[in-house]
């Protein structure tokens, strides 16, 4: 079901700030996934964390990465089609998400090149519109070794743009601009796409969950070792940050200033 109209970015229902009473703590989350499996292997403890604590989490896969994100499908003996791969890759994506707590759409966009024409632009500004979120998570701006995900970034932001302007569908009305967060970039390339994280979340907690949703995604079975890998190297970059003792941590750069009344301070400081 679409959210409801959120006050997170501070106005109340009659457009009057309301700093004080923000309900941060709930945010609505839409994830704008290039392939079947990037929501989960970069955001999914996120995700996870989130879910548990009452936000409404809702993953949109542009594509099922049926030709460039699945490797294991195609080295299956007997007879392979991509129409059966997509079939197999939405079947594992579902699975995924349940384990987060997330639900899932596809758009079913063609994969390796992915491109995104103006009107499937205005299909995701449409999503956008009817789920209101108060944060958007995508993929970074510039990846060189993978332009689908750089390609999803730019409709992203393209959408957003267009969902918040009364010229577009003007009868639905416009909707506020999102936090919007980039989540990793192919790895471990950070020197080739200027991915410089701002922001860290302490998924410890549920680390194992994210680790069982990763494990449904059959058809790309690396990613459950390169993604324990990355939590531990995060989490190392998270700690040396903090003084605090994270483990495994999920990192995010920004694309959207966070306008506040006041500094923001870790909610686990002590
Ligand atoms: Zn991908």
């Amino acid at each position: 079901m679409p959210a409801a109209p959120g006050v997170a970015r501070g106005l109340s229902a009659a457009g009057v700030p309301a700093w004080d009473n923000v309900p941060m703590a709930q945010p609505t989350i839409l994830v704008f996934s290039a392939h079947a499996a990037d929501f989960c292997s970069r955001s999914g403890g996120t995700l996870a964390l989130h879910a548990r604590r009452g936000s409404e989490v809702h993953v949109v896969d542009l594509t099922f990465g049926e030709r460039g994100e699945s490797e294991d499908y195609w080295a299956r003996p007997g007879p392979k089609s991509v129409e059966e791969c997509k079939q197999v890759r939405e079947a594992e994506a579902r699975e995924a998400a349940a384990v987060l707590g997330a639900g899932i759409q596809f758009l079913d966009y063609d994969d390796y090149p992915l491109a995104v024409n103006r009107e499937q632009v205005e299909a995701m500004a449409r999503i956008i519109r009817e789920r209101r979120p108060d944060v958007v998570l995508t993929h970074w701006k510039h990846e060189p070794f993978n332009v689908d995900h750089e390609v999803t970034a730019g409709a992203v932001l393209r959408a957003a743009g267009a969902a918040a302007v009364p010229g577009f569908d003007h009868e639905a009305g416009k909707v506020a601009f999102p936090y919007i967060f980039a989540f990793e970039p192919t790895i471990p390339r950070d020197d080739a796409t200027g991915f410089s994280p701002d922001h860290y979340i302490d998924i410890g907690d549920v680390y194992e969950v994210k680790m069982e949703a990763l494990r449904k995604l059959r058809s790309q079975s690396k990613l459950v070792r390169f993604y324990t890998q990355w939590a531990e190297y995060r989490g190392f970059q998270a700690a040396q940050s903090s003084g605090r003792p994270v483990r495994y941590a999920e990192a995010f750069q920004r694309y959207t200033a966070v306008v506040d009344t006041r500094l923001p301070f870790p909610e686990t400081a002590a």
